[in-house]
């Protein structure tokens, strides 16, 4: 079965004319035959986030449904646009709340995660079925796939792990039996079932890596990532002048990247799809017809300086109050209390007496809680504000500029990759 797999992101469907272009671009395609994963319509999921928050808080006095009417309506408002039938979106939509709200009423709110799955999740619901309306009540043949049925997930609520040997098995079963009669599969990303009748998500930016599995799964001759940037590029251009596009990339270095933090595209993506050599194409959904980046096994024979900035690190430098070495227990009790608060570390270095890590600022109580729980025998001392730049094939000129005017408190050199954790200098204030 040769098929494709397209993904578009929120931004991709912030708006019915945003939605109108995504209908144009399957088009083009012809006869071909494609699955569509779309995530929540732009700023749709932070703003479920906070409404889990506040169903939390309001510890079941409020429905969901009251807290969910401004969601509902920025749907409906562009559902109007596209001149889609609205009572039966708004009907769909209902059902989709009311299923949420019979499971929420089973459990307690302490259990914070997997109510926020049970909410979070229906950005994806909402923005799938209007856009399949649409493509449906336009013209074309498509079908609506709820992708709970067919993804299946461990009960990691918010991080879940798909669990590969039932769900790929799923996805071809499903998938050739709705070709067999549609064009277009239109269905979630980010969201899964769990083995109960509980919905589960795969973290946070987690469609990129929903479609992987699909491509995996399908044995897809290509997996389409559209972007609001023409592709891969040396740096976030939100950032920097003069970046570049970068033509093709390795498996391998698309990892590096991601693990370094680049954020245009998930981490989780690239392993599935390398693993059956499925080239991933990363493109524009504002200029179609440009090429793009393709991620395979092919990457370019020299690559120029690639550049990420993560903002709001912090540096944590960690001693031993007896001053004995910083020995493996002391290691192993580190990296787990790190991992039972879920702090991710992006760089590490460990002398005789200390120990330093450069993590994500997870904010104060959460930074207490973790150095109370490594217990007395450590004394800290914390950096925060801090930025992560990190520079693969770096060329000197290209790190005197960025550290420019800054402070450098650490810095790693390996092979092509150099990280510098910086602040800003001290200035002079100038004289009135
Ligand atoms: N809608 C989810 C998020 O905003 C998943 C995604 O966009 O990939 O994190
Ligand atoms: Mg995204």
């Amino acid at each position: 079965m040769e098929n494709k797999v397209f993904k578009f992101g929120g931004a991709s469907i912030a708006d019915h004319k945003m939605i109108e272009n995504i209908r144009s671009i399957i088009e083009s395609y012809g006869e071909d035959k494609i699955v569509v994963v779309i995530s929540a319509m732009g700023k749709v999921t932070n703003a479920l986030e906070q409404v889990a928050q506040k169903y939390i808080d309001a510890d079941k006095e409020k429905p969901l449904l009251d807290l969910m009417q401004e969601t509902i309506d920025k749907h409906l408002q562009e559902a109007i646009a596209l001149g889609i039938n609205t009572e039966k979106l708004k009907l769909q939509y209902e059902s989709y709340i009311s299923d949420s709200q019979e499971l929420l009423d089973l459990i307690d709110n302490t259990h914070q995660a997997m109510v926020y799955d049970q909410i979070v999740s229906l950005g994806e619901l909402f923005s799938t079925t209007m856009v399949e309306m649409y493509l449906s009540e336009s013209g074309l043949n498509s079908t609506w796939l709820d992708v709970r049925g067919i993804i299946k997930s461990d009960g990691n609520y918010k991080d879940a792990t798909v669990d590969y040997a039932t769900s790929v098995p799923h996805i071809r079963t499903k998938i050739s039996e709705l070709f067999s009669d549609s064009q277009y599969i239109i269905t979630q990303g980010f969201i899964s079932g769990s083995d109960t009748a509980y919905t589960t998500t795969l973290g946070r930016e987690g469609s990129d890596y929903t479609a992987a599995i699909f491509a995996y799964a399908l044995d897809a001759e290509e997996l389409t990532i559209w972007k609001d940037v023409p592709g891969i590029l040396t740096a976030d251009p939100r950032r920097f002048e003069n970046v570049e596009l970068l033509s093709k990339l390795s498996y391998k270095e698309a990892i590096e990247m991601t693990y370094y933090g680049a954020t245009v595209i998930h981490p989780k993506t690239i392993r599935p799809i390398q693993n059956k050599s499925i080239k991933l194409h990363v493109r524009s959904y504002i200029n179609p017809s440009e090429d793009g980046t393709i991620i395979s096994d092919q990457g370019l024979p020299n690559y120029p300086p690639i550049v990420v900035v993560q903002d709001n690190r912090l540096l944590l430098h960690i001693t031993t109050k007896d001053f004995t070495f910083i020995a493996e227990n002391h290691l192993s009790l580190i990296f787990s209390t790190l991992d039972m608060h879920r702090i991710k570390m992006s760089v590490m270095r460990n002398t005789a007496i200390s120990f330093t890590l450069v993590i994500k600022n997870p904010g104060k109580p959460q930074l207490q809680k973790f150095m109370s729980d490594l217990g007395d025998n450590f004394s800290f001392d914390v950096y925060d504000n801090l930025q992560l730049i990190t520079i693969r094939y770096a060329q000197q000129p290209l790190i005197d500029s960025l550290t420019k005017n800054k402070v450098i408190l650490f810095e790693e050199r390996m092979k092509s990759t150099i990280q510098l954790v910086v602040r800003p200098a001290l200035e002079l204030k100038e004289k009135k």
